[in-house]
């Protein structure tokens, strides 16, 4: 049984973080275990920004989007001595474990630190993208496809009213998985995600086709990773002569009050994760399998890269 734990995000924020970081303190300490805070990822754990947490200090936050700990990326981790000096200043305190909350990165730094230093660590998948192996889950996604959802809604109006062909960059860059659900939900005609290929020319073509049969408008949501919004939106502009708008969503999808699945959910991995870690488990990250917590091996969930599911990219194409 460790007596003493740690709790940290790191890297990109995501909504229901600060849900997670509550879920981890109030186990923790319905455990009768002691639980620290780290401040602003693997900085805070290499300057010693830490404070031991009481219950009062997780109020008020779960309604809150971000991290009220605080998140960061960090170059100084990815060496080993920058490790050291973390690891040391987590001894210092009588930490005896760590729960790290974060992307694909954060939970790659978090297994190498484990794996030089044996203390034990459980990682929490925390990204907008649901892009980690092993989880069909992870926190924050369903708050960042609930904000797309109401900006297509919104573009589908004015796009409406103008004929027009309206293009929506959303977030990605490795990933389609936000493109995919928002596309297929927002009923856009054209979703373009990083892990499928697509030719302009045919699409453009079926454009034209579908303005002759009377379409009012086309809406296209692509996910940075597969291409630009303001260079799809020029060459489809381009190539089809019709009026085009894009837009891009940017920071905005990270953002807002957390929904009540991230709550949920965050809440169910955040107890999960210090109930393991306490009991002495490590090199784990818990997320979801068809709707059931379960656990990963860290490792698997760093190495390997999760694909988009084809049930999802076969739906898009029949309901387009
Ligand atoms: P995310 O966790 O959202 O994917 P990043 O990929 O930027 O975000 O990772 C966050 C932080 O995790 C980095 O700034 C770095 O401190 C740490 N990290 C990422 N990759 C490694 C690695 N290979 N070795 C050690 N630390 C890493």
């Amino acid at each position: 049984m460790l007596k003493t734990i740690a709790v940290m995000t790191s890297g990109g924020d995501s909504p229901g973080m600060n849900a997670a970081i509550r879920a981890v303190t109030r186990t923790a300490l319905h455990q009768g275990v002691k639980v620290w805070g780290i401040r602003g990822g693997y900085h805070g754990m290499l300057d010693g920004e830490m404070f031991e947490m009481q219950s009062k200090d997780v109020s008020d936050i779960i309604q809150r989007g971000g991290t009220f700990l605080g998140t960061a990326r960090c170059k100084r981790f990815n060496t080993p001595e920058g490790r050291m000096l973390g690891y040391k200043n987590l001894v210092d305190r009588g930490i005896q474990g760590l729960v790290v909350i974060g992307g694909d990165g954060s939970l790659r730094g978090a297994s190498i630190l484990s794996q030089e230093t044996g203390i034990p660590i459980v990682g929490l998948p925390g990204t907008i993208d649901n892009d980690v192996w092993g989880s069909e889950y992870t926190i924050g996604c369903d708050t960042a496809a609930n904000t797309i959802i109401d900006a297509i809604n919104k573009l589908r109006d004015t796009a409406s009213a103008h004929r027009r062909i309206i293009v929506l960059e959303v977030m990605g860059r490795n990933s389609g998985w936000l493109a995919m659900v928002t596309g297929i939900s927002g009923g856009a005609e054209y979703i373009l995600v990083p892990e499928e290929e697509y030719d302009l020319d045919e699409i453009c073509a079926d454009m034209k086709e579908q303005y002759d049969k009377g379409k009012r408008y086309i809406l296209v949501v692509v996910a940075e990773g597969a291409g630009k919004g303001y260079e799809v939106g020029k060459a489809i502009m381009e190539k089809t002569g019709r009026d085009t708008r894009v837009s891009k969503l940017g920071h905005i999808q990270r953002g807002g009050s957390p929904s009540v699945i991230d709550r949920v959910n965050a809440s169910k991995l955040g107890e999960h994760a210090a109930l393991a870690l306490i009991s002495g488990l490590s090199d784990i990250v818990f997320g979801f399998d068809r709707g059931h917590v379960v656990s990963i091996n860290l490792h698997d969930a760093v190495n390997n890269k999760k694909k988009l599911n084809p049930e999802l990219i076969r739906l898009s194409k029949i309901l387009a």
